[in-house]
């Protein structure tokens, strides 16, 4: 649609209310004399009539607009990319990142941070891992890219703190070991598979 279309196009005039607010004021004097005239006028009283009512139906007559956050919270899409977790294995509960690098790699805007170290049977564990969630832009690329869907974007996002340092540690996304059974699960390469029981006694490679 070129841009003479656009400024014709049909936008259903026959809804719209055209309001004759005079012309707009050309200097601060002009400025001053409207104010006055429209004080006097009772206009502005008009206009606290009207947030009265709307308060008064708030109040009394259930007709509340407004949530009283923080007691009260609205429903987030299950989509929504908020706070990352670090998930647990369901079986054993380790770590299931495997600190194969890749989200630090792939994270654009290089608040991911980490470390890894041969544990004591030779494994690679990871030592340290950090995001920093003043530069995160929560584009969802690490959740993306991880092989085993340990880093997901959970449900949390109040992420305010007082210490930049203090929201951004392993320990804090990690899911508490206690809580296993409330862990959710996510769809996705690294995702616990439909036949897990079955497979669980086999083969650890066969889920
Ligand atoms: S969501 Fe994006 S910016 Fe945030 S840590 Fe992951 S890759 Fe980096
Ligand atoms: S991509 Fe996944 S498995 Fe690899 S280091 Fe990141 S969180 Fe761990």
């Amino acid at each position: 649609m070129s841009l003479e279309q656009f400024k014709n196009r049909n936008i259903g005039t026959q809804n719209y209310v055209a309001l004759d607010v005079g012309k707009p004021p050309k200097s601060g004097l002009c400025q001053f004399k409207q104010v006055v005239k429209r004080t006097f006028k009772g206009e502005l009283f008009v206009g606290l009539w009207v947030t009265m009512k709307a308060m008064l139906k708030a109040l009394f007559g259930g007709d509340m607009h407004t949530i009283q956050y923080p007691f009260e919270k609205l429903p987030i899409s299950p989509r929504y990319r908020a706070i990352h977790d670090m998930l647990r294995l369901l079986e054993s509960g380790n770590y299931r990142c495997i600190g194969c690098g890749l989200c630090e790699k792939i994270c654009i805007s290089n608040c991911i941070s980490m470390d890894t170290r041969y544990d004591e049977n030779q494994r690679k564990e990871v030592s340290e891992y950090t995001i920093n969630f003043g530069r995160c832009i929560f584009c969802g690329y690490c959740a993306e890219v991880c092989p085993e869907l340990a880093i997901v974007h959970g449900p949390r996002y109040e992420n305010a703190s007082e210490q930049r340092a203090g929201y951004s540690l392993f320990e804090d996304m990690l899911t508490p070991i206690d809580k296993l059974n409330l862990q959710q699960e996510y769809d996705g390469f690294g995702a616990v598979s439909p036949n897990a029981d079955e497979n669980i006694k086999k083969t650890p490679l066969a889920y």
